[in-house]
């Protein structure tokens, strides 16, 4: 299968986020209440979702509910209908709502996997929005309390009237590569057997291949030549605000060098093992699950005869 940052998961299947009503407070209010709307929730950085897994859409019936925390305009499906994602506050009970018994509030990370590639793009952005209010309730240039504008895509602080909008972080995630071998690595905290690729933030004056450059040298010693980088596609990641950036890019060294501050291990594998690992049948080792860009670097890189 022929991926690209557009078919990706978490970024597939993109709606309409039809930004000129995130202005129009009558519009939004009415649509909120509409017949057609289409409503999800959040708690505490967790979606509602079915017994089967998938996000839980309630319609006009949610603006009753209580306990609203934000509530953030998504955009229109196909049909014109409105979508909004609404972030409940700990005072809302699920068991004691009218809607118990529909879903359940589910980790992310576990429930996006599972959900179609709409709602997984749709429920992705909302979790990053909403993670990001959370933790920018008070403006960084004076310290007062700011408010949500444009139906949750931007702050304004009342003090000092700097607007503030919601993070996109770019990550260079890579796979070094020599001839016939690539590099992966693992953290401490991972299950035993579990392997990536490297990957770090992007800084300040950087372009995303110089901070795969960084990193590689810094996590593990390798150096490598940004020229050579391929940029792959990327990944909007939202734990709570990464957009994942896939490269391959030319090894010069091969001397593993670990900054165990960073990584616990990290392993050259061959093209052969490479492809066993995604495959599922590698004795020792396995990758990140098809949700993750790093699949899908090592996937295509495996896939190609040289
Ligand atoms: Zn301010």
């Amino acid at each position: 299968m022929l991926l690209t940052s557009d078919t990706m998961p978490l970024a597939s299947a993109a709606i309409d986020r039809a930004a000129h009503h995130r202005l129009e407070t009558d519009w939004l209010d009415a649509a909120f209440k509409a017949p057609d709307v289409l409503v999800c929730l959040f708690q505490n950085g967790m979606p509602l979702v079915q017994d089967n897994g998938g996000l839980l859409w309630l319609g006009a019936q949610a603006a009753s509910l209580s306990g609203i925390g934000e509530r953030l305009f998504l955009g229109k499906d196909k049909t014109g209908a409105a979508i909004f994602a609404l972030d409940m506050t700990l005072a809302f009970k699920l068991a004691a709502a009218p809607i118990a018994g529909l879903g359940d509030f589910t980790e992310a990370r576990m429930a996006f996997g599972a959900m179609s590639p709409m709602d997984a793009n749709l429920a992705s952005t909302a979790r990053s929005l909403f993670e990001w209010h959370k933790a920018h309730g008070f403006c960084a240039n004076c310290g007062a309390a700011s408010a949500v504008r444009e139906a949750g895509w931007k702050r304004a602080c009342p003090s000092c009237e700097r607007e503030h909008f919601p993070r996109t972080d770019p990550v260079a995630i890579m796979l070094a590569v020599s001839g016939d071998k690539c590099l992966l690595g693992r953290q401490s905290l991972w299950p035993a057997g579990f392997f990536s690729c490297l990957a770090g933030f992007i800084e300040p004056g950087e372009t995303v291949e110089q901070g795969a450059v960084r990193e590689l040298l810094e996590e593990a010693g390798i150096r490598s030549n940004a020229a050579s980088a391929e940029y792959l596609f990327a990944q909007p990641w939202p734990f709570p605000s990464s957009l994942m950036m896939g490269l391959i890019i030319k090894a010069e060294t091969e001397d593993i060098t670990v900054d165990k501050t960073e990584l616990d291990e990290a392993r050259w594998f061959t093209r052969e093992e490479a492809r066993a690992i995604i495959a599922g049948t590698h004795a020792e080792v396995f990758a990140p699950p098809e949700m993750a860009v790093a699949h899908h670097i090592l996937r295509v890189w495996s896939e190609r005869e040289s």
